[in-house]
C-alpha cells in the first residue's frame, strides 16, 4: 500500500475517461476529493497509559447519493490510500446502481495487537471525531479490511449516544440484533461468486475443470473460496498473510476454514467431525500464488499486488478482484493484450456495498428482510451490472474495467449535470 496508490487510481481514471470520450468536466470533479478529515485519536490503553492513532474519513464524491464505504484498520493505513478506496467505492457504487457516493475511512493501527477493551475505546474514538460528517443522509460507514460487525455495532451506538436517537442507517454491517442484514457477512465473496456464474454460462463452463487460487482467506476470499467450491470449482489454492498451499487436486474448503478458526493459520488440512488431518500439498508464497497456471485468480487480500513487476508471470486467463485495487493501473494494457481477463473490484466485489445498501434501505422502512429476498436481489442486481459492463467490453473491444469505469462515469456524468452549477 504505497502513498502512490491515489495517484495510480486518478491515472486510471484519466486515461480511460480519455478513451471512452466522456466529458472532461466529469473527469475532472472526479479527480478532486470532496473533504478529507484526518484526526488524532486518543485512546487509553490497558495500562492507564494514552496512545494516540491517526484516522481518516474521505467523503469522495456525491453526485449519486449520499457517501457510502468502509472503515479500514491496518498498521499501512495512510490518507493516499484512504482516498484511492474511497474514489473506487465512488466508481463502484455506479457500476452497480446504487444511489450513492464514495467514501473511505481508516484508522493507522495493527488491531491484532490492541485488547478488545482498546479496540472498543478505539471505534467509539472514531465515531467521536467524525460524528459531523457521518449520519444516515450524509456519509455511512461500514466495515472494510480487519473491521467487522462487532466493531460496527460499537461505532452505531456511540454515534446514537451522541445524537440522543436511534439511528441504524448510520452505519451498515451491523449485528443483526442492532438491524443489520442477514446475507451482509458473505456479501462480498457471494457477489464474487455470481460473477463466476456469469462468466460460467458464457463460456459453458464445467466446474469441476477450472482451476481457482485465492490470496487471501478472509471475508471476501473465504466466502468466495466456499460458494464455488459448494458448486464444484477446483480450488488449488489458498493464501493468507503468512503464506499459502497448493494442491494440483483442489482443497476441501470447509475444512481449511476450520483449521484457520482453530489455528489462526491456513493448513493443508482434511477434516472428517472429529479430527483434522494433513492432505498432501506444497507451500507456496504469496508472489508464487499469483503466478500459477490456473484458470481463476482471485486476489482478495490487499491492493497492489500484480504490477510492473510480477504482471509477465501472470498465467491466469481470469483475474476476478475481491480486493480492492489489487492490479495497478500501468499494466492494465498489457493484461488486456495478453487476453488475461480482469473482472474488475467496482464490478466483482461490489456485492458487500449492495447489500449494505439493502441493509440501509431495511432500517429506513423499519422491515426486515428474509434471506431468500437478499439473495434474489443480490443475484439480480450482480447479473444485470455484469452484464451491462460484459456487453460494453464485447461490443467495444474494451477491458472490462475500461467498461465498469465507462459506464460509472457515465452515471455520475449525468447526475453532475442534473445537479446543475454550484460554486
Ligand atoms: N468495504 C466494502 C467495500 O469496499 C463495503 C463497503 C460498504 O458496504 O459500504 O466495498
Amino acid at each position: 500500500m504505497s502513498e502512490q496508490i491515489y495517484q495510480d487510481a486518478l491515472a486510471r481514471v484519466r486515461e480511460i475517461g480519455e478513451s471512452a470520450g466522456v466529458n472532461a468536466e466529469v473527469i475532472e470533479s472526479l479527480m478532486h476529493p470532496m473533504r478529507t478529515m484526518t484526526a488524532s485519536l486518543p485512546v487509553r490503553m490497558d495500562d492507564g497509559s494514552t496512545q494516540y492513532f491517526t484516522a481518516y474519513r474521505c467523503r469522495y464524491n456525491n453526485a449519486l447519493g449520499p457517501t457510502k464505504g468502509g472503515i479500514r484498520y491496518h498498521p499501512e493505513v495512510n490518507q493516499s490510500e484512504v482516498q484511492a478506496l474511497a474514489l473506487w467505492m465512488t466508481i463502484k457504487c455506479a457500476v452497480v446502481g446504487l444511489p450513492y457516493g464514495g467514501g473511505k475511512g481508516g484508522i493507522t493501527v495493527n488491531p491484532k495487537k490492541l485488547s478488545r477493551m482498546e479496540l472498543e475505546r478505539l471505534s467509539r474514538s472514531y465515531v467521536r471525531q467524525m460524528a459531523d460528517i457521518i449520519s444516515p443522509d450524509r456519509d455511512i460507514p461500514a466495515p472494510d479490511v480487519y473491521t467487522n460487525e462487532r466493531i460496527m455495532g460499537w461505532m452505531m451506538d456511540e454515534y446514537e449516544h451522541i445524537t440522543r436517537q436511534k439511528a441504524p442507517g448510520v452505519i451498515t454491517g451491523k449485528p443483526i440484533s442492532l438491524g443489520g442484514s442477514v446475507g451482509r457477512d458473505d456479501a462480498t465473496g457471494r457477489g464474487a461468486y455470481l460473477c463466476i456464474l456469469e462468466l460460467e454460462k458464457k463460456h459453458g463452463w464445467n466446474p469441476s475443470d477450472i482451476r481457482v487460487a485465492v490470496q487471501g482467506f478472509g471475508n471476501g476470499g473465504y466466502h468466495a473460496a466456499r460458494l464455488l467450491h459448494e458448486r464444484g470449482y477446483n480450488i488449488v489454492a489458498i493464501s493468507d498473510s503468512r503464506g499459502g498451499i497448493y494442491s494440483d487436486s483442489g482443497f476441501d474448503v470447509p475444512s481449511i476454514y476450520k483449521e484457520k478458526q482453530r489455528s489462526r493459520q491456513v493448513k493443508a488440512v482434511y477434516c472428517t467431525q472429529s479430527v483434522c488431518e494433513q492432505v498432501e500439498h506444497s507451500s507456496i508464497s504469496n508472489e508464487e500464488l499469483l503466478e500459477l497456471d490456473v484458470d481463476i485468480l482471485i486476489p482478495a487480500a490487499l491492493d497492489g499486488v500484480i504490477g510492473t513487476h510480477n504482471v509477465d508471470k501472470v498465467k491466469a486467463n481470469y483475474i476476478v478482484e475481491v480486493a480492492n485495487g489489487p492490479v495497478l493501473s500501468d499494466v492494465d494494457a498489457i493484461l488486456h493484450e495478453r487476453e488475461i481477463h480482469v473482472v474488475p473490484d467496482v464490478l466483482a466485489n461490489a456485492g458487500g456495498v449492495t447489500v449494505s445498501y439493502f441493509e440501509w434501505v431495511q432500517n429506513r422502512s423499519g422491515y426486515a428482510w428474509d434471506l431468500e429476498t437478499v439473495h434474489q436481489r443480490l443475484g439480480d442486481i450482480m447479473s444485470k451490472s455484469f452484464n451491462e459492463v460484459w456487453d460494453l467490453s464485447q461490443n467495444e473491444n474494451r477491458s472490462m474495467r475500461n467498461a465498469a469505469y465507462t459506464l460509472a462515469f457515465r452515471r455520475i456524468g449525468e447526475a453532475v449535470n442534473a445537479h446543475g452549477t454550484r460554486d
